[in-house]
């Protein structure tokens, strides 16, 4: 069997003919397998939906209990039969549930890594590496200009900026999935134990992660009363980077604009956004991470998709590799990242 007879790109989506399924479909699809909860790879009304359980429930939280017509969870590890294929889920470490998906048929084993990321995260499962015959990988940061700082040290900046602020509210800027949970999890691991105030757009999320151990501490809601601007000084509030630009955001005490994102490494994004403490916090791999992954992989044949996929084809090229951008549309480089 060849690589393209087991899945290649539709409209649709990335679609897997033996099995008669699509990963990560951009439209309503019969059947849809599922890598984890963002947006733009996770989306409702398709007719029957395979996912790790926290993915199906992080879809089930964001779109309600009937994003599809069934669902089906995959167990971590567990091959299972869709079809004429075998789909394994693997952890991804790029948010809570996050899978790549191993599809195997006839000895050919294609692993569709999704998003995913080498660095620790406290808020989700460590990514896994799958040996493969041919390896997808996301290309978000595929530039060599891209080399993700160590995010301790970024959490460490930020609250170095809270010692020195005590009168002003730190606004941080972070996706609901994912990011938001983790910069929490990570002050908390770095010794914060004050409480920490949330918007309203992040706490069901932000409760679901509690009820799957991912223990966050404090959370206070980022209301204001009247009269109660004093009462955040000194804070750090967590919002989604969209809150931030309304109203809301702005009653707060002479706020300081933090914003935890791997784009936050350029700075003209920085300045574009108003961010005053840009904290370069990813969930993607960096370049360098990306061409060890792929090297680990085993994979003779790398196929590239969602960000800047020339220079890593090139760069696969240049170490052996056959390599190819595969062209899917529909995933956004900054939805949710
Ligand atoms: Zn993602």
């Amino acid at each position: 069997m060849r690589g393209h007879d087991l899945l290649h790109p539709r409209p649709e989506g990335l679609y897997c003919p033996p099995g008669d399924f699509y990963i990560d479909p951009v439209r309503p699809v019969p059947r849809a397998l599922i890598t984890h909860g963002h947006g733009d790879h996770a989306r409702p009304g398709n007719s029957a939906v395979m996912a790790t359980q926290q993915t199906l429930d992080i879809m089930a939280i964001r779109y309600g209990a009937d994003f599809a017509q069934t669902s089906q969870p995959a167990d971590w590890g567990v091959p299972q039969k869709v079809g004429d294929v075998t789909a394994t889920f693997h952890p991804a470490g790029h948010v809570l549930g996050s899978a790549q998906i191993a599809v195997e048929c006839g000895g050919l084993r294609i692993v569709a890594s999704g998003d995913y990321k080498r660095r620790h995260d406290p808020s989700c499962q460590p990514f896994e590496l799958v040996p493969c015959d041919i390896f997808i990988t996301e290309a978000t940061f595929a530039l060599p200009v891209f080399r993700h700082p160590d995010s301790k040290a970024e959490i460490a900046k930020l609250l170095r900026s809270v010692r020195q602020f005590p009168d002003r509210t730190h606004m941080v800027g972070a996706y609901a999935l994912g990011k938001a949970q983790r910069v929490i999890r990570e002050l908390r691991d770095a010794g914060y134990d004050e409480p920490i105030y949330i918007h309203g757009a992040l706490q069901k999320l932000c409760d679901y992660y509690e009820t799957q151990g991912v223990a966050l501490g404090a959370l206070l809601p980022a209301t204001l009363e009247k009269g109660s601007k004093k009462d955040f000084a000194g804070t750090i509030v967590v919002g989604t980077p969209s809150s931030f630009a309304d109203r809301w955001a702005r009653r707060f005490a002479d706020p300081v604009a933090a914003f935890a994102s791997g784009w936050m490494g350029v700075r003209q994004r920085a300045r574009q956004r108003g961010v005053e403490l840009p904290l370069i916090i990813s969930d993607h791999c960096d370049w360098d991470e990306l061409c060890v992954t792929i090297k680990e992989t085993g994979a003779g044949e790398i196929w590239v998709t969602h960000g800047r996929e020339e220079a890593l084809v090139r760069w696969c090229e240049l170490n052996g590799l056959r390599a190819q951008p595969l062209h899917l549309v529909g995933y956004e480089d900054e939805a949710e990242d």
